[in-house]
């Protein structure tokens, strides 16, 4: 094994010019080059192609790699032909000819690598094609699509294992970046792997600073404008559960003067393009998005991401998170909790998974429309529904049952609004509250665009009006309901639905759905859904616990998360929270989902009192109230060393400037004056410089404001 050892190195060597393999590496190249299947996690960035690339030019055979993303294969293939590394792919880019000509060339074994877009394989004469290549191993890049449970399904993945028979079933590699252990247990068993060694690696980001606070709406506010005001510099992401909550956040940071822009999917394109690139280039410190935002985004020195809700799996919350501090630098990630927070999730989870008989019922109220194709908006679907569902969850049982055949969709279809004023302009002003002045100058501009014309139904196209009165498509929106809740005008909005077109009319008991696979799903959504709530009522370290969650082996403490920073000692002071389980609605819900009942749930708060809290900012609202660091150590049960660090944490981060009512003017001199002699890595040699003239509490604060100063 030594030589394997030896040879791979210099593979390594010789064809990327790299001394050193990163986490994992060695052990995944090796277990192909044993011809074993293997399961391979590791974080976006963290060196995963380099695990295939590297056996596939020292297996005899080609190498197949399996990417869903076109525009990031032809990249790899353009690296590896820079390399003098024969690779060449094959998608929808191209044409039928210059497929059939580079299967050829694989066939010819002119090329070591071959990658193919997963689509391919619909095709049969494209897998039979294949059939006579040597393949030495079978590599699936971006695997977790081909999981129902994970966030990304690819149906076209399910075909992959037919591909890999057609090729007479060589070592498979399926790598990925995000997989629970039950996405990777589901991943080995639909590709059929044999026994796969399984290496999971590289997901610890120890810049990251984690910490979670309970907060009602109005702290987090606060916390997150002292947290963008203690930032000296560098910008960060506030990540909002909704577009309506990103645009609140946003006014209010603007309103205390932070240079903050928005971003969620109901801006248009043009928009969001600059307000992306403000945010990239540091015009814009701070951006409120919705989780719409990040993809693709390759910003190094976000120092903070900030959620104000709590996201609804650990995955979407660690991949929203590990967007700060891809620098290496400290960064921080602070989670806002509120125990409402869960309805927020619950309303996307009841959203995405309807209770089987909505499904069924939506299918007898498709069929009781005398019309073939069908226009109908979701609204009017939801309205032939007995179900207290979100509109949301008629799109996704629309969606089931087009899966399933039993209808089809045309596109969807997005039309005017109509408007009719039912008051003169001159009246606007009595009659809207005067606060309202942008909504009368909105309404007036209205008015006089359509002449003013009364009684008359108005055609309206939303996005042209917004850009003729020049105000955002949602503010114009905004300020026609509200004037219509007034009674200054009808409003309709325009039609937002969908042509459906029946294609099979069987009676109830008839339809056949796998109602058991909904159920799992709907179960399994809670299950992450506990997850990230057991996070924030977590009492370890905030880093291992998720870490544990990715199956990641043995993960150590972070020493930096809130709770790592208090040592423990506030949790065995306070015993852990005792939270109400919740599941009482959940399962509610579940229960509602079997019975299908309708019945409405309690939207019962849950009773939960817990102070988590980023342990220095807790300090912090100590020390502005006056407190002395005993009084504080005291109060909060923690030895002075630990509340001294807390100070330093807050001098560093710059929301503690002057250190003068612990060190005086003359005392800080003579500390700086040592430390130059001294140099500032070490506090004893300083020490021993000073003796008795300074304390180890007065040499701290002094090195860290040095430090601070110096960066
Ligand atoms: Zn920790």
């Amino acid at each position: 094994m030594p030589d394997n050892k030896k040879k791979i190195s210099q593979a390594l060597k010789e064809h990327f010019n790299y001394n050193h393999f990163r986490p994992g590496q060695e052990r995944a190249i090796e277990s192909a080059l044993e011809g074993k299947d293997a399961l391979i996690i590791m974080p976006t960035g963290g060196g995963k192609s380099l695990c295939y690339q590297l056996p596939a030019l020292m297996l005899p055979g080609i190498t197949i790699v399996i990417s869903p993303l076109i525009a990031l294969m032809k990249d790899q293939v353009d690296g590896l032909e820079k390399r003098n590394i024969p690779a060449t792919f094959i998608n929808s880019s191209i044409t039928p000819e210059e497929s059939a000509s580079r299967i050829s060339g694989a066939l010819a074994g002119t090329v070591k690598l071959l990658y193919i877009a997963p689509e391919r394989f619909y095709n049969a004469d494209f897998l039979r094609a294949l059939k006579d290549l040597k393949v030495s191993l079978f590599a699936i890049d971006e695997a977790h699509c081909i999981s129902e449970w994970g966030h990304d399904f690819r149906p076209s993945y399910m075909r992959l294992w037919s591909a890999i028979s057609a090729v007479g079933r060589p070592p498979v590699m399926a790598l990925t970046a995000t997989a629970t252990p039950e996405v990777r247990d589901d991943i080995a068993r639909q590709l059929k792997m044999d026994n796969p060694a399984s290496i999971i690696t590289g997901f610890s980001r120890p810049g990251l600073q984690f910490g979670a606070i309970q907060a009602n709406d109005a702290m987090k506010i606060n916390i997150i404008s002292n947290t963008v005001g203690s930032m000296e510099e560098g910008g960060g992401i506030v990540y909002a559960g909704t577009r309506a909550k990103a645009d609140g956040i946003l006014a209010e940071l603007l309103n205390q003067g932070v240079e903050a822009v928005g971003y969620h999917a109901g801006m248009d394109s043009e928009e969001r393009k600059w307000v992306q690139e403000d945010f990239m280039n540091g015009r814009a410190r701070v951006i409120v998005a919705t989780n719409a935002f990040g993809l693709g985004i390759d910003k190094k020195d976000i120092r903070f991401v900030i959620h104000h809700d709590m996201p609804g799996t650990i995955e979407a919350y660690y991949q929203e998170a590990g967007r700060a501090g891809r620098d290496g630098k400290p960064a921080l990630c602070l989670l806002l909790y509120a125990p409402r927070d869960r309805y927020l999730r619950e309303f996307f989870i009841k959203g995405d998974n309807p209770p089987p008989a909505m499904v069924l019922d939506l299918y007898e109220a498709l069929k009781s429309i005398d019309a073939n194709p069908i226009l109908v908006t979701y609204a009017t679907l939801r309205e032939m529904l007995s179900h207290d569902v979100p509109e949301m969850a008629v799109g996704t049982a629309l969606k089931i049952l087009e899966r399933e055949g039993y209808i089809s969709r045309a596109r969807e279809k997005n039309g005017n609004a109509y408007l009719k004023f039912l008051e003169d302009s001159r009246r606007f002003r009595g009659l809207v509250n005067s606060r309202a002045k942008r909504r009368i100058e909105i309404l007036e501009k209205l008015f006089n665009y359509f002449d003013g014309r009364l009684n008359e139904r108005l055609d309206l196209n939303i996005d042209e009006a917004a850009s003729i009165i020049e105000v955002k498509k949602d503010v114009l929106t905004r300020a026609l309901r509200k004037s219509a809740d007034e009674g200054l005008l009808e409003y309709e909005p325009p039609f937002k639905g969908t042509e459906i077109s029946l294609l099979k009319n069987v009676s109830r008991d008839e339809v056949k759905i796998d109602f058991s696979a909904m159920r799992e799903k709907l179960e399994r959504a809670y299950e992450k859904l506990e997850a990230m709530e057991n996070y924030i009522y977590h009492f370890g370290c905030r880093q291992k616990y998720i870490l544990d969650y990715f199956g990641e082996e043995n993960p150590g403490d972070c020493k930096k998360c809130d709770n790592c920073l208090v040592g423990g000692g506030y949790a065995r002071k306070n015993s852990a929270p005792k939270r109400e389980l919740k599941s009482g609605k959940s399962r509610g819900d579940r229960r509602d989902f079997r019975e299908s009942d309708g019945s409405k749930s309690s939207g019962r708060e849950p009773a939960v009192k817990l102070e988590t809290k980023l342990t220095q900012l807790t300090t912090y609202d100590l020390y502005k109230e006056g407190k002395t660091i005993e009084e504080i150590a005291k109060e909060r049960e923690l030895a002075e060393e630990t509340i001294e660090n807390h100070v330093c944490f807050l001098i560093d981060r710059g929301m503690i400037k002057e250190i003068k009512e612990w060190v005086g003017d003359r005392a800080q001199k003579k500390i700086l004056a040592a430390i130059k002699t001294a140099g500032p890595e070490k506090m004893k040699p300083i020490k021993e410089l000073l003796g008795e003239e300074a304390s180890y509490r007065e040499i701290k604060f002094v090195l860290s404001k040095y430090k601070k100063d110096h960066e």
